[in-house]
């Protein structure tokens, strides 16, 4: 009787052990890439990186849209989110203020990871997260490329990441961006001109805001399908691990 039991109290650790909850990531865009493209759009080329990625076989990566019902973000699924993946640029004013404030809670709260990308700098959830006017000193399309570079190799989201890959870009943001103080810039590196001229300019940047880990990735224009590229997509997957509940 005694063997029998602790047969079951083994076998029902076993079967808690496989019944760990899967880490959920949501990537959210707002439907607008041009379809040539970004055929599924931009939510739907990074979710496709994260899922072949090797380190996220454990994680449910979830698309989600503007489009869908309740802005993409029902509550049950905004509660079960370690990370929220954001792209928007054309309609940042359709976004509701209420589910803006429930995103806000969610990070500052309770620790969901927050990841803005590109044109996203000026989306309702980064502006009211950062707390600033989140603005570059230059907005141009006279770019032709951009050469990444890892400027904290030691940092999780720079690991396995070529130390620098070029990137077609055809919008550069140019220094310096108002946001807070960051605490790391894992990716600096150059926006090469179409005249030529080279221009530094810090590419990622990541925070703790409230209880989450933040990070914020300038590249990712909706003409360029970087989000197809392999480094991006190592850096993405990188990302939303690191972002994920401390
Ligand atoms: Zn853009």
């Amino acid at each position: 009787m005694k063997q029998a039991m602790m047969a079951a109290l083994v076998l029902g650790v076993a079967v808690c052990a496989m019944a760990a909850p899967k880490k959920t990531v949501v990537v959210w865009s707002e439907g607008t890439a041009p379809k040539n493209v970004y055929p599924n759009d931009i939510n739907g080329a990074i979710a496709e990186g994260l899922r072949a990625s090797d380190e996220m076989k454990d994680w449910d990566v979830v698309v989600a849209s503007l489009g869908d019902p309740e802005q993409g973000l029902p509550d049950a699924l905004l509660a079960k989110a370690d990370v929220l993946v954001w792209w928007g640029h054309k309609k940042h004013g359709e976004v509701k203020d209420e589910l803006v404030s429930k995103i806000e809670k969610r990070v500052k709260e309770e620790g969901m990871g927050f990841i803005a990308l590109h044109s996203a700098h000026f989306s309702k959830p980064n502006k009211r997260l950062m707390g600033t006017p989140c603005s570059f000193a230059a907005y141009k399309g006279d770019n032709k490329e951009t050469v990444i570079k890892v400027t904290a190799a030691d940092h999780p989201i720079a690991k396995g990441v070529a130390k620098e890959f070029t990137i077609a870009n055809d919008e550069r943001y140019s220094d310096p961006y108002a946001a807070p103080p960051a605490a790391v810039t894992p990716f600096g590196g150059t926006h090469i001109h179409k005249d030529g001229v080279k221009e530094e300019s810090i590419q990622g940047y990541c925070w703790t805001v409230g209880k989450a880990n933040y990070f914020y990735f300038q590249d990712g224009h909706e003409t360029n399908p970087i989000f197809f590229q392999p480094e991006i997509r190592k850096i993405m997957a990188n990302a939303v691990i690191w972002a994920a509940k401390k």
